[in-house]
């Protein structure tokens, strides 16, 4: 035990709270201003110094950064739920596009179905009748996943509107049910390859990228849902100003915001959660806790293993995360490079598809060829945050937490090799990049690197996991539920993008949703 019963004693009655939210991310930041802005009375706890969580942005030499999202999707959601709780100030987006280059191929594809399906159609001349039923299937379920509401009752708002509740009666036909279930059963690389043949193709289908399929169909419309019809955006106030005026709200109204302090256990008692006990010791109790620390570090650090039933614990323990990433962060000097190959805000690159990457425990990782490259124009969405003449890029990686775990020898502690390894390996990026950026490693003023190390003790996610749940189609369904907001915990909610099971709105804007609905079931409870 962390903590005694006395101390629990000690404690009860001289802090309390109606409700304790652990961890200031967008999820647990939208639940608290929600809460607040109802006049309970909350207190948020984050181990950084800095609210937003992922969501931030951090400051190197004359450059700022973002610490993880570059841009998000359903931006009306956003807007909506700010407007919601006060915010006058105007908030606008800027469309972000995506390219890919890979072999031959070289296209941009967030655009309208039917665009891209022409697009593909000329460059794949051979798959155009295949290409023609597939996007018949994939807009079909488009268009049961459009409203993200109403594709899964799971996901409906708690108060429909009259429109909602005509929809949902007229829609939630048992045919309709059954197209979801078989969609969401189905392999999406079954349904590409029985109409199509070329493996870039299938593969670029799937993945939007180079990789092999993995996910169900019903995902894979999501995904393209998000990408061709929602769009990804950038506010102009930044992901991190949508923290900071959240943060904002929650201070006007009374509630208390205590950055750099850490939780270390979420104290529960005869099944029910009463409180939290920080880092230095202190309990405070609360009659709601809501927890923005990612699923597997809520159940399986921060909470007794008892307090859950076994099965659930090994749902959480067992079913995988997405996995985390190798980033470089460039100051560059514009005017030695030529970006004329970019013509999107993300474009990713792969040197050499289909070879068999070689990242895992025991290679040395230095098949990054094969490996596809996100290169993403930061400053292209916030110009302020380079200097004048320079931009801002960022190289990311798909990278295993278990590549770099030998060199953690503590909390932000690392061992003598690893500064030098990660530079290395982000040098070789560079490299790589430079067939489609000429003049790049020349250009470079400032380089930062982050590894999954970093986005687990500084993003302070389990194993740096980065979006979410994985997607794979195994595991799709595991939890039996969609959202996990509610835990088998009583007065315990998640908030954030891993209280979602699966690709939902993607990672900002699930953030924000999973934090109002925790929000609303509180104060359900309460009125
Ligand atoms: C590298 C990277 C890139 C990403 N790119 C995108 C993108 O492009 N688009 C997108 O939509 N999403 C992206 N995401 C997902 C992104 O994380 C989410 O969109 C969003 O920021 C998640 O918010 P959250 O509230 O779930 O969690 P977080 O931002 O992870 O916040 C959780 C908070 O809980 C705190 N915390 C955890 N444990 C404790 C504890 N014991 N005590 C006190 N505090 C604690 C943490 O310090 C953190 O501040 C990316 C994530 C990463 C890491």
């Amino acid at each position: 035990m962390l903590f005694s019963g006395l101390l629990l004693k000690w404690g009860r009655g001289k802090m309390r709270y109606e409700a304790i939210v652990v961890g200031a991310g967008l999820g647990g930041l939208t639940c608290a201003a929600l809460l607040t802005q109802k006049g309970l009375r909350v207190l948020v706890l984050d181990k950084d110094h800095h609210p937003g969580g992922t969501s931030y942005v951090f400051q190197r030499g004359a450059f700022k950064f973002p610490m993880g999202p570059l841009s998000f999707s359903y931006p009306g959601y956003a807007s909506c739920l700010l407007a919601s709780l006060g915010i006058k100030e105007p908030l606008e987006f800027k469309r972000n596009h995506f390219q890919l280059i890979t072999g031959d191929l070289d296209l941009v594809y967030s655009v309208a179905p039917k665009e891209l399906k022409q697009e593909l159609a000329r460059k794949f001349p051979r798959e155009a009748d295949g290409l023609e039923a597939f996007f018949q299937d994939l807009q079909k379920a488009m268009k049961l996943v459009h409203d993200i509401y109403l594709w899964h009752p799971d996901y409906l708002p708690e108060k429909l509107s009259p429109l909602q509740e005509k929809v949902v009666q007229t829609e939630y036909s048992e045919s309709r049910k059954t197209r979801i279930l078989s969609w969401s059963q189905t392999f999406s690389g079954d349904v590409l390859r029985k109409y199509l043949n070329d493996r870039l193709l299938v593969n670029f289908l799937d993945s939007m990228g180079t990789g092999e399929p993995v996910m169900s169909f019903l995902t894979l419309a999501m995904m393209w849902n998000i990408m061709a019809v929602e769009g990804i955006w950038y506010p102009s106030w930044g992901i991190h100003g949508i923290s900071d005026r959240l943060a904002e709200i929650i201070r006007a109204g009374g509630g208390e915001l205590w950055l750099g302090m850490s939780v270390k256990k979420i104290i529960i008692e005869n099944g029910q959660a009463s409180g939290v006990l920080t880092a230095d010791d202190n309990f405070i109790g609360a009659d709601w806790i809501v927890s923005n620390a990612d699923a597997k570090t809520t159940f399986l650090e921060l909470t007794e293993s008892r307090a859950v039933s076994g099965e659930f614990l090994e749902k959480v323990r067992s079913t995988p995360y997405t996995g985390s990433e190798l980033c470089a962060y460039l100051g560059v000097d514009a005017e030695k490079i030529d970006l004329s190959q970019i013509r999107a805000t993300h474009l990713f690159y792969c040197a050499r598809p289909g070879q068999v990457e070689g990242t895992g425990p025991g290679t040395d990782g230095l098949n990054l060829e094969s490996k596809e490259i996100e290169v993403c124009r930061w400053t292209d969405n916030e110009p302020g945050q380079a200097p004048s003449g320079y931009v801002g890029l960022i190289l990311r990686v798909g990278f295993d937490y278990d590549h770099f775990a030998r060199f953690r020898t503590g909390e932000k502690k690392r061992t003598s090799e690893y500064q030098a390894y990660k530079t290395e390996l982000a040098l070789k990026l560079v490299r790589i990049v430079e067939n489609i950026i000429p003049g790049l490693s020349g250009a470079i003023e400032l380089m930062e690197v982050a590894t999954p190390l970093t986005y687990r003790d500084w993003g302070h996610r389990y194993q740096g996991s980065i979006a979410g749940w994985s997607w794979g189609a195994d595991w799709t369904g595991n939890f039996g539920r969609k959202l996990l907001v509610e835990t088998p915990v009583r007065n315990l909610f998640l908030a954030g993008i891993y209280a979602a099971s699966e690709l939902f709105m993607g990672g900002v804007p699930t953030a924000m949703r999973t934090g109002e609905l925790a929000a609303s079931l509180i104060l359900r409870n309460i009125v």
